[in-house]
């Protein structure tokens, strides 16, 4: 009775309009890239508040990535108007899971002010943990880290693995991971699994908490179903418990985080769990070009296949896939720096068209360097940011103690770092008592009931840092600041410190120099405003600072005018029109521990992935030498670029061209773009 529809789906083609309109019972949309099922779950989201008449606040959508969260819940105000998407949940699994935890605190056993630990947090812990318990001198804490991340998302309790541990490295694993999350509880914090295993395992043993959340969230919605672990897909389950309203979306051949404990079988398993399960499956790719889809069918068809799957796309063949081989690591950066340029000028393009993918994080530095002498503005996702880097963690923590001495959190961060002696248990003993007494792990330090808990020597220690904070603290209010966050610094001797745990002197410097930059910038925050004629204390300074640091992640996720460089990995789910994958040798696309541990098929999905990020062009890079712990090496190139389809592709430098054509070609290209530029 409302004149027009309130909400349009005419846009989407039959199958995605049946996908979005079904809400008689469960319902999973398998399908491959492109195809629409992002597309298909925000219409949905639209559907269901403005057709079915669901709240906002009843629904929720789950995907991969902060971004990916981001551009959805954008997506659907678009198509519903802000009002009409207020209260909806529209975040990652994470997110999702800190939410009940936050709204469940005590029944999950934590209390106000609980803190997420981050990985580095959580590898000190561990590394202390096994140092005191086992003497591990450092070795296996990678391993074992990994191994707890593992259980926790296999929903292992630690006395489990105790129990069923078969052989002396699990059961070092699984000693390690109870006093570990004993550790983590004394200090009233979670690591990032957590994040699904509490809330799941509370859900589980608290049936009225479980019925509260049924009744918030009466529709949920799950993306890139086929990279949710065990714990995820359990928390799924319990959320939706004998009812209808679940719609999960997936691309078997986009599964690429089994080394994360995802389990793509969950796919399968679905049909079990809930017997009603709908299958829709969409076959029309909207995203790429004939020739790019059909390359990136023909990879994954080396895959053995579970689920059939066809797709197609009516966008014309396009372009021909490049490759182009380059004669080391420098000059490939150089290739893709200088066709960036050209090609945004030949296509009248932005830089923010433009992707360039790799393997691994640590490639990004050289490309970086090319983009830069170019003068090309570039974002890197997923890297390091100034605020993201340990030694400026580390300072920060100090910092934030300084002026916050409650800061239970920058507390665990700097008590042993450097190392003051201080072992796990003094750290639990202490956190324990501080809960019981309420008040912060710092203030517990001078406390005198702390006598009883502790043995002489390690409450010694525990106040000595207590009361040198106290010192510094009063000196940064009292006397210059910045003289007393350098002391602070000398007084820790944490130049020594990083020498001792960086990898070379060089190293130690630079982020020593790191550090001096964050002192600096305090200095200057605080001249500058005496300038004005304004004060500024300490806590203003570093108040300031947090807030930069939370900006600059918010900068991050900000939609500039940039070429984006991230992981094979951070692509999934996005699309570019202009897409290079760099790097593609064997032992790096593939990489040498999937070939090492016959995992080739895992990497074939990212391959996939990769290629189905592009819309228009696609152009694969590699380097015939690689320069590796500062030696050129020569290098093969991937067996993927074998699985293309020949006569789809112009393969550049094949056949060995001498250095002297290389030479020659690259200063074609650079007076080709010095004459376009002229011409600008
Ligand atoms: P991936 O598997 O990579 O996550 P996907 O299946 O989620 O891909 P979407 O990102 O939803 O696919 O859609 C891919 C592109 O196709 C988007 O640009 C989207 O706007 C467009 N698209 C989806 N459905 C249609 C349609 N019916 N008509 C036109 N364009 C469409
Ligand atoms: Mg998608």
């Amino acid at each position: 009775q409302r004149g027009k529809p309130v909400v349009d789906l005419s846009q989407l083609n039959p199958r995605q309009k049946e996908a979005a309109k079904y809400v008689d019972g469960p319902l999973l949309v398998l399908a491959g890239a492109g195809s629409g099922k992002t597309s298909v779950i925000t219409r949905k989201i639209a559907y269901l508040i403005g057709v079915c008449g669901i709240k906002s606040y009843h629904i929720a959508a789950v995907t991969f990535t902060n971004k990916a969260a981001r551009e959805m819940k954008e997506r659907v105000m678009s198509l519903v108007g802000k009002g009409g998407a207020k209260g909806l949940t529209v975040s990652t699994f994470h997110n999702l899971g800190l939410n009940i935890i936050r709204h469940e605190l005590t029944t999950a056993g934590y209390k106000n002010g609980f803190s997420i630990l981050d990985q580095d947090d959580c590898k000190g812990i561990i590394r202390d943990v096994m140092h005191r318990e086992h003497g591990d001198d450092g070795d296996m804490i990678e391993l074992v880290q990994n191994a707890i991340s593992n259980l926790k998302n296999d929903l292992i309790a630690p006395d489990h693995a105790i129990k069923v541990a078969s052989t002396p490295q699990e059961l070092l694993i699984a000693q390690t991971y109870s006093v570990y999350q004993r550790m983590l509880k004394a200090y009233n914090a979670v690591d990032f699994d957590d994040l699904i295993m509490v809330p799941t395992v509370l859900f589980r043993d608290h049936p009225e908490v479980l019925t509260r959340w049924q009744k918030k969230i009466r529709y949920l919605l799950v993306d890139e179903y086929q990279d949710t672990n065990t714990s995820q897909y359990e928390l799924v389950k319990l959320l939706v418990g004998h009812r209808t309203g679940l719609t999960v979306v997936g691309d078997d051949d986009q599964s690429i985080y089994a080394w994360r404990g995802a389990r793509p079988e969950n796919l399968s398993l679905l049909k079990k769990d809930f017997p009603t399960l709908k299958i829709v499956k969409l076959e029309q790719n909207y995203r790429s070009t004939g020739l790019i889809l059909n390359a990136a069918n023909r990879v994954i068809d080396n895959n053995p296949h579970e689920f059939e799957k066809k797709l197609w796309s009516d966008m014309g063949y396009g372009d021909p896939i490049k490759i182009l081989k380059c004669r080391n690591d420098e000059v490939e950066a150089e290739r893709i720096a200088t066709e960036i340029v050209e090609r945004r000028l030949r296509y009248g393009c932005g830089y923010r068209d433009f992707a360039v993918l790799y393997r691994g994080n640590h490639q990004s530095r050289v490309i970086e360097m090319k983009l830069q002498a170019y003068q090309v503005p570039y974002k890197l996702s997923g890297g390091q940011s100034f605020f993201g880097r340990n030694e400026i963690k580390d300072i920060m923590g100090y910092l934030r103690l300084l002026i916050n001495p409650t800061d239970d959190a920058a507390f665990l961060r700097v008590i042993n770092t450097p190392r003051r002696e201080i072992g796990p248990t003094t750290i639990e003993k202490l956190g324990e008592y501080a809960a019981m007494r309420g008040i912060s792990m710092m203030a517990a330090t001078t406390e005198m009931g702390l006598e009883q808990q502790l043995m002489p020597k390690a409450l010694d220690r525990l106040r000595r840092f207590g009361h040198w904070l106290e010192g510094i603290t009063r000196n940064a209010y009292t006397d210059d600041p910045v003289a007393a966050v350098k002391e602070m610094i000398s007084d820790i001797d944490y130049e020594g410190y990083l020498l001792q745990n960086s990898g070379t002197p060089n190293q130690a410097e630079r982020r020593m120099k790191n550090v001096w930059f964050l002192v600096d910038s305090i200095s200057k925050m605080i001249a500058k405003a005496e300038e004005l004629g304004d004060e500024c204390t300490i806590e203003d300074a570093v108040s300031k600072l947090i807030l930069r640091d939370m900006m600059e992640q918010q900068e991050k996720e900000d939609e500039a005018d940039q070429v984006q460089l991230m992981t094979l990995h951070a692509s999934k789910g996005l699309e570019f029109p202009h897409v290079y994958i760099m790097g593609m040798e064997e032992e790096l696309m593939p990489h040498r521990n999937s070939i090492e541990a016959d995992t080739i098929e895992e990497e074939r999905r990212l391959m996939y992935v990769g290629i189905t990020r592009a819309k228009r062009t696609l152009t694969l890079t590699y380097a015939g030498k690689r320069r590796q712990f500062g030696e050129a090496m020569d290098t093969t190139h991937s067996r993927f670029l074998d699985e293309l389809p020949p006569d789809d592709i112009v393969w550049e430098g094949k056949t060995e061209t001498s250095a002297e054509e290389q030479k020659q070609r690259g200063q074609e290209t650079l007076s080709s773009l010095r004459n376009m530029l002229a011409d600008f």
